[in-house]
């Protein structure tokens, strides 16, 4: 019997894992100089939680989800998105109180039961920051420019921001109806969802996939010109910041994104060397989030970005970073003293840095070497007989095939020299 990883997802061998550990890294560091913290979720939760949460018209909800019942018959969803769930943990545990901010970051695992294919998978994983605490538009601003900065970090070119306001649950159905005006002629030859959404949410229809359905929303109404006073200020206030910030966007009126908490300001960011799946990462504002999910009136704002398709992206333009493992082999000639002492050099070294060796004592040293480069080792640490003898160690740098014998004592020091030089150089 042959196994193989469920459709849409993949593994990670350990020659791709440096390119996702610097852009999660990358990811750790640009939250944290926001003065965000990072925060961890279960990976699944009561699915109702979804269905309250990201809205029960969206294709999220109605298509998309792995749910399932557990041994006690509680219905229980592999989580398709980070924010839902970052709610609920802030109400259960009492944080979600008026006037008090929190800046959250999460990296993991969503599940969504899509159509695979490049840069669309059922297990993928995403990166997303929540401001919550604040209607303030500094607050949408500042999230806004963490995922924009964040991939700037990189050089990535070639990117676009989509900005819109979705206004809020008091100015959102003058729009509905006006939207359901204009697509009234319309309304029989949109798809079977369409139809439905037409009744129940037809802002939902902005979102539909369909070439045909896709055409008709072409000239719809601009939600712009509907939003109440309210909600045009705060959208003029987030770009008029943007414009002073000198951050580029395009206004994008049909942007509704796949989640039905947003209200006002909505975004994504797009790779435009792509056609499909060019979203890199989305997000907005969500005032009635928390209230939905049984917590307090507080708002809040946030995003969420695709790794998978951020590496594609940073993989076509060359600017992936580039992280060299720094390794040192520990390789002998001789009797048991030597193998003892190699041992000890071995566990000395992982002190420090990373060190391997050859577990079969009985290789030559030509093929333990051999066995350095395939490792990926830049340094060999080389102990027979006389060395040993001598308290001391031969050091080969790898790279440039130069030795040297060096005191033992010396060793940590001759290392971290060795990995500084090799860091400068490239
Ligand atoms: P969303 O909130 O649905 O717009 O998702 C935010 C980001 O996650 C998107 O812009 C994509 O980069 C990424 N994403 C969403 N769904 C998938 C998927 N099925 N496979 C890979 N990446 C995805």
């Amino acid at each position: 019997m042959k196994f193989q990883a469920p459709r849409g997802t993949q593994d990670f061998l350990p020659e791709t894992i440096s390119s996702w550990q610097s852009i999660e890294d990358r990811a750790r560091q640009v939250s944290e100089r926001h003065g965000y913290r990072e925060i961890r979720t279960p990976i699944f939760e009561a699915t109702e939680l979804f269905q309250r949460g990201v809205g029960e018209t969206t294709d999220i909800v109605t298509k998309e989800m792995y749910t399932f019942l557990d041994k006690k018959g509680r219905s229980l969803t592999l989580r398709p998105e980070g924010t839902a769930g970052v709610m609920r943990a802030l109400v259960e545990h009492g944080l979600a109180q008026a006037g008090r901010i929190h800046r959250l970051w999460y990296v993991g695992p969503m599940f969504r039961y899509d159509r695979p294919q490049a840069g669309r998978y059922r297990q993928f994983h995403q990166w997303g920051a929540e401001c919550v605490g604040s209607d303030h538009p500094n607050a949408d601003v500042e999230i806004i420019l963490l995922l924009v900065d964040y991939l700037a970090s990189f050089g990535l070119a070639n990117t676009k921001v989509q900005l819109n306001s979705v206004g809020h649950p008091g100015c959102r159905p003058a729009y509905a109806e006006k939207l359901r005006a204009y697509l009234a002629p319309f309304k029989d030859s949109l798809c079977a969802d369409c139809q439905a959404r037409y009744e129940k949410n037809p802002l939902r229809i902005l979102d539909c996939k369909i070439p045909h359905d896709k055409a008709i929303a072409e000239g719809i109404p601009s939600i712009l010109d509907s939003l109440c006073e309210d909600c045009r200020t705060h959208f003029d206030g987030v770009r008029r910041r943007l414009d002073a910030l000198g951050v580029p966007y395009t206004l994008d009126p049909k942007l509704v994104r796949g989640l039905d908490y947003y209200t006002r300001t909505a975004f994504e960011v797009h790779d435009l060397g792509r056609g499909a799946q060019s979203a890199l990462g989305g997000g907005g504002r969500y005032d009635g989030l928390i209230s939905d999910v049984g917590g307090p009136a507080v708002p809040g704002v946030g995003f969420s970005a695709g790794l998978e398709r951020i590496l594609l992206a940073l993989e076509e333009q060359g600017k992936i970073p580039r992280t060299e493992p720094a390794t040192v082999f520990v390789a002998r000639a001789g009797g048991s003293d030597v193998e003892a002492e190699a041992l000890q050099l071995v566990r000395e070294v992982r002190g420090s840095f990373s060190a391997v060796f050859d577990f079969d004592s009985e290789k030559s040293l030509g093929a333990q070497l051999k066995q350095a480069d395939k490792v990926g080792a830049s340094v060999a640490v080389i102990l027979g007989e006389d060395e040993l003898k001598g308290e001391q160690v031969t050091l080969k740098n790898l790279k440039t095939g130069a030795q040297e014998r060096i005191a033992r004592a010396d060793l940590a020091g001759h290392l971290a020299r060795h990995f500084t030089t090799m860091e400068t150089a490239r």
